[in-house]
């Protein structure tokens, strides 16, 4: 193992009716922003269940809605006005990852001079934020417990991940009866971009890590077990808190204790593919990442091997490592295929037009992949098998 520091400010309420926890952790008679997407929190009751809560602080709120599903930049830049005319206090978040991620952004620009987009490409430090709290609708990205942000610039097409570490939200109530409305096709998509985190942790090279390759080994073969139960019983309370803890403990630090991190290449050629197609983030990875699999196996079947036997229980016996390795990575695309998820480029309508686009997208900061480092030629044979 490498050594590692295990740090994680958030605060997680998790269960059932903690959304009362929310006077307790924003100041009395703060201004609060509370920032949310295209309306879905105002049909399932999720939105008057946090106006009640709010009214006992004796507050002012205020609100920006219509953060986009991949938000942009002209909504971070509609956030940081209204925090820097309003003098808010505390950024309440109601929403999936998207509405998270967007009040990430507009923290860190509503204290800083820069412009937004100066900070997210690290251009301008960040050298503080407004505190952050969220109150979680989607089981997907872990934005509830990390300090990660992904942001869209639709002007130039660029959809750049960024972190730091004043981004962290202070506190995230995780109720799984509000993702019972989750659509099935965003449910689907809450499973593949969680267990996406999950295997991008698994690929590392830091040796001795029987602990953490166990542990994510265990949450893959839950979130197997947890996926087409739920998807046949979208309201089950089990299901949905099964995913719920398992897609917040997928990307919250946890799964890169003692290793090298892992390897987020197929996360970045994904947001190439969805800045330039607007594609949803768990459809793009439901794509890629078998493909990105079949790839790496062959140079070094090891891992995708052991992915296979661990994870799917693909019997070796008899098998060359490659052999066994391959089925694994066609477990995991039928998988995803058995709950709903494409598995082609063609799905989208996305065909090999912009390739070259999206290649250059994938190195919009350099270094890709790191169990394989990946050139060009190699995103492309990925986007080729993809198609
Ligand atoms: P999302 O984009 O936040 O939401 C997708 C859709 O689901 C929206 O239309 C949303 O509606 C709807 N929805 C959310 N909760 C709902 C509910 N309870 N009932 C009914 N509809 C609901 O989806 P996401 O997968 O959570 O976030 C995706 C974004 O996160 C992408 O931009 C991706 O790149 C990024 N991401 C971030 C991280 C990270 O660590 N920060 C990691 C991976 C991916 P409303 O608009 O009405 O809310
Ligand atoms: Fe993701």
């Amino acid at each position: 193992m490498n050594n590692f520091l295990q740090y994680n400010p958030t605060k997680l309420y998790f269960g059932e009716g903690q959304i009362t926890q929310l006077p307790n952790e924003i100041g009395q008679g703060a201004k609060v922003l509370v920032i949310y997407g295209g309306g879905s929190i105002k049909k399932n009751g999720v939105y008057e269940d946090v106006l009640q809560q709010l009214e006992k602080l004796e507050g002012h709120v205020y609100e920006l809605s219509g953060v986009e599903p991949n938000p942009r930049l002209t909504t971070v830049r509609r956030g940081v006005d209204i925090c820097k005319k309003e003098g808010i206090d505390f950024l309440l978040a109601v929403g999936g990852g998207s509405v998270i991620d967007c009040t990430k952004a507009i923290a860190a620009g509503a204290v800083s001079d820069a412009d937004a987009w100066e900070l997210i490409t690290q251009e301008a430090p960040i050298e503080k934020a407004l505190p952050i709290g969220t109150v979680l609708t989607l089981a997907a990205t872990g934005s509830e417990m990390n300090a990660v942000s992904v942001i869209t610039n639709w002007e130039t097409k660029d959809k750049l991940g960024w972190g730091s570490p004043h981004v962290y939200p202070t506190f995230s109530i995780l109720d799984p009866t509000y993702t019972f409305s989750v659509p099935e096709n965003q449910t689907v998509y809450g499973i593949v971009d969680s267990m996406s985190h999950a295997l991008e942790h698994y690929f590392h090279r830091t040796e001795n890590t029987p602990m953490i390759d166990g542990f994510i080994e265990s949450l893959l073969r839950t979130a197997i077990q947890t996926g087409p139960k739920l998807i046949a019983d979208q309201k089950s309370y089990e299901h949905r808190e099964t995913m719920m803890y398992l897609s917040t403990t997928a990307f919250n630090g946890t799964l890169m204790n003692g290793t090298d991190g892992g390897d987020w290449a197929t996360h970045r050629i994904e947001h190439a593919v969805s800045a330039i197609y607007d594609i949803p983030h768990g459809g793009g990875l439901a794509i890629l990442f078998p493909n990105w699999l079949e790839h790496v196996l062959e140079d070094d079947p090891s891992r995708v091997k052991q992915l296979a036997t661990n994870v799917f229980g693909i019997d070796s016996a008899g098998k060359t490592d490659v052999e066994v390795a391959r089925e694994g990575a066609k477990a995991l695309r039928h998988f995803w295929n058995s709950l709903g998820a494409p598995s082609t480029l063609k799905d989208y309508d996305i065909t090999d037009e912009a390739f070259d686009d999206i290649v250059e997208k994938t190195f919009i900061k350099p270094g890709v992949g790191t169990y394989k480092e990946m050139n060009r030629e190699a995103v492309l044979d990925i986007l080729q098998r993809s198609l």
